[in-house]
């Protein structure tokens, strides 16, 4: 993988161009993707954003979502423009399973692979470009950087700035993850200093939600929660039959492992939801217990040191013990925890 600055210089020669993020995308990935999108075509670049899956539609208020393609709906502009593209921006994944039913097509493409992320263990040898920083917040932040080093800060428009802010605040959890550098306070305020209107930002992401969202998060927080004490974990597993009462769809459930989390004493939490397809893990962890390598080892996953996910294809109650026992395996780690 060749440094990314190596593409500053091709930057001023249009190109097909393709920009992609993880299945489901989050604030993170359909910020950055759509703030390179705004970037990209200030120089005459074809750009196309490509989702692999559908999102949620609190990021729908994002400038640019309604040209954004949903890979598994049926038509084939996305597959045309993947087998055109001469370059395929990789924002906030790093290895190209995370694209699902995608991955095959990204890797039959002729076009140059670029990766822009901040998660672990990347697939380098996936890209032709890259940069890849565990040390940064969010890919927002990253994809800042990326306009900063060359030398386009007048290009940052109100509408880059609302993407770029919406991601970095999401992948903080409001500026308050430890990956909230000063670099990032001085991004938001050059920010703030080029028009951006934060308030309207949180309440689009936050303030958006249906009432059958909080009856859903009452009953799994009543019945669907346990304790681990001896642990110093909680675990929340959702049927199937729950999402289908409570009618969620993609985005309802994000959050909810930050409710055990908030708990006194708990350094661990697990969500693991029966999407029917497949069992969909989400941990979370605070100090020094790294959740990165636990949904590596147990859950087929990967992520950060104290945010990852994960899928299995067995059925819920086989997940669930599994992390039982993974809880047990990791019982030094877990119990000796110091508040
Ligand atoms: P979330 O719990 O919000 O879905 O994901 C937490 C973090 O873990 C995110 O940074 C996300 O990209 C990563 N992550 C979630 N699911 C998976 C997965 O199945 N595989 C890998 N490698 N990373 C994941
Ligand atoms: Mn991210």
């Amino acid at each position: 993988m060749q440094p990314i600055q190596d593409i500053f210089p091709l930057l001023s020669q249009p190109k097909k161009v393709v920009i992609t993020t993880h299945q489901k995308p989050d604030g993170d990935a359909m910020g950055s993707s759509l703030a390179m999108y705004h970037f990209l075509n200030q120089f005459g670049h074809q750009v196309t954003v490509i989702s692999p899956t559908n999102w949620a539609t609190f990021l729908n208020w994002m400038p640019g979502t309604k040209m954004v393609l949903d890979f598994e709906a049926p038509n084939d502009k996305a597959n045309n423009a993947i087998a055109e593209a001469d370059w395929i921006f990789c924002l906030d994944f790093n290895t190209l399973s995370r694209t699902k039913r995608m991955e095959e097509k990204l890797m039959a493409a002729k076009g140059q692979r670029i990766l822009i992320d901040h998660h672990r263990e990347p697939q380098t040898h996936a890209f032709t470009y890259g940069i890849s920083d565990t040390g940064k917040s969010s890919t927002c932040e990253m994809v800042y950087d990326f306009i900063m080093n060359s030398g386009n800060e007048d290009k940052i428009t109100p509408e880059i700035a609302e993407c770029l802010y919406a991601g970095v605040m999401t992948d903080t959890g409001s500026f308050r993850f430890p990956s909230t550098t000063a670099s990032v306070h001085k991004m938001v305020a050059n920010l703030k200093e080029k028009g951006l209107e934060h308030s309207h930002i949180h309440e689009e992401l936050f303030d958006n939600f249906l009432e059958n969202r909080f009856r859903f998060i009452g009953n799994v927080l009543l019945n669907r929660m346990e304790i681990f004490y001896e642990y110093n974990a909680a675990l929340i597993a959702i049927p199937q039959a729950d999402l289908i009462k409570y009618d969620m769809r993609t985005g309802d459930t994000e959050g909810i492992v930050n409710y055990p989390l908030s708990i006194k004493g708990i350094k661990l939490a697990a969500v693991i939801i029966d999407r029917g397809e497949e069992r969909k893990s989400s941990f979370r962890s605070k100090g020094g217990f790294d959740v990165n390598t636990f949904a590596r080892k147990y859950f087929n996953g990967g992520g950060h040191f104290n945010a990852a996910g994960g899928f299995n294809k067995e059925p819920l109650e086989e997940v669930v013990a599994k992390f039982k026992q993974a809880l047990k395996e990791n019982v030094n780690e877990l119990s000796t925890y110091q508040f």
